[in-house]
Formats: structure tokens, C-alpha cells, sequence
């Protein structure tokens, strides 16, 4: 995975002064890197019956999308406020600054249904434990929360249910 690992730069001072954001659109735009992420953790589910995958706004679609088309399963999205046109409900969280505030559609997901969640990158693991709040409240049952990459020294594992969580590449 290693290579995989370098299709990954590193953009300094972004969103804002002193973060380094691991931009992961280098190796999206790859082909062959782009198929082997997918398949490489499409193959950690098959077989798993995956109804549906939950993915977060913005990049967990594009992951989420794919794994859901190579499991069989359906793509649930999680937006960010006023995106989804039917009724909704939310979960607001804390970020460092501040509160986010994401929404999903009540019938998204029924009681039950074995619910894979991807997104592109585990940071502080605040994004993905307002998502499985979110999946839980339906009724979900989470096979695990899927990433294309972690930030280790973070630690975001730790906020996510134990033993669910998977990533790809690890930094
Ligand atoms: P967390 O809630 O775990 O702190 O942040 C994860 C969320 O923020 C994910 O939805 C992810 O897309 C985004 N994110 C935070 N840092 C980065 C980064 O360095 N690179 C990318 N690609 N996404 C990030």
C-alpha cells in the first residue's frame, strides 16, 4: 500500500494556517490507483450482505458510491443542511471552533439493514461519530466505518464504536 500511500500529497496551510491537509484528489484522478483503493476495500465486505452504504458529504459519495456499486448494496447520502429535498433529521457536533451540523432523510435506512459507512479520511473522528449516532437512531446495524486513509496521531478511532473501524492507509 505504500504506493498507494504517495498518490496522496500533502497541501500545507489548508483549509486554513498550520494544518496539512492530505489531499486525496491525486489519487482519485488516477485510474489504476482509483480502482485498487475501491477494490481493495470492496473485498474486505463481499460476501458480508452490505444493504446499504451510508456515505459523507463531499468525498465519502465518490467512495461510498463505488464500494456500494461493487457490493450489491444501495448509497444513503449524508449531507451538510438544506441539501436534501425530502423530511430529514440532524445531528449537531463539535469541531474545534465551533459546531457542524449534518442531515440524512428519516427513511433512509429501516430497521436492521446492515449498514456499511465510508468516508475519505478519519481525523479527529467527529464527522463519522455524528454519522453513526445518526445510522444508530434509524436502526442501522453497522458492519464497520470504512476510510480511505486515517490520521493516526489523532486518535479519531477512539470516538467510533470499537472494533468497526477500517482504514485503507494509514498516516
Ligand atoms: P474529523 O471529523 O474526523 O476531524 O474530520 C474528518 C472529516 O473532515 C472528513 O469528512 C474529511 O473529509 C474531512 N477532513 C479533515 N481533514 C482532512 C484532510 O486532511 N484531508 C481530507 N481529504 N479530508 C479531511
Amino acid at each position: 500500500m505504500e504506493d498507494l500511500k504517495l498518490t496522496i500529497r500533502d497541501i500545507p496551510d489548508f483549509p486554513k494556517k498550520g494544518i496539512i491537509f492530505k489531499d486525496i484528489t491525486t489519487l482519485l484522478q488516477d485510474a489504476k490507483s482509483f480502482a485498487r483503493m475501491i477494490d481493495t476495500i470492496a473485498n474486505r465486505y463481499i460476501g458480508q450482505r452490505i444493504e446499504k452504504v451510508v456515505g459523507v458529504e463531499a468525498r465519502g459519495f465518490l467512495i461510498g458510491a463505488a464500494l456500494a456499486y461493487r457490493l450489491g448494496a444501495g448509497v444513503v447520502l449524508v449531507r451538510k443542511p438544506g441539501k436534501l429535498p425530502s423530511e430529514t433529521f440532524s445531528k449537531t457536533y463539535d469541531l474545534e471552533y465551533g459546531t457542524d451540523t449534518l442531515e440524512m432523510h428519516k427513511d433512509a435506512i429501516k430497521p436492521g439493514e446492515k449498514i456499511l459507512i465510508a468516508d475519505d479520511l478519519l481525523a479527529t473522528g467527529g464527522t463519522m461519530a455524528a454519522v453513526v449516532d445518526m445510522v444508530q437512531q434509524l436502526g442501522g446495524d453497522i458492519a464497520e466505518c470504512c476510510f480511505m486513509a486515517e490520521l493516526l496521531f489523532l486518535d479519531g478511532r477512539k470516538k467510533l464504536p470499537e472494533g468497526k473501524v477500517y482504514s485503507l492507509l494509514q498516516f
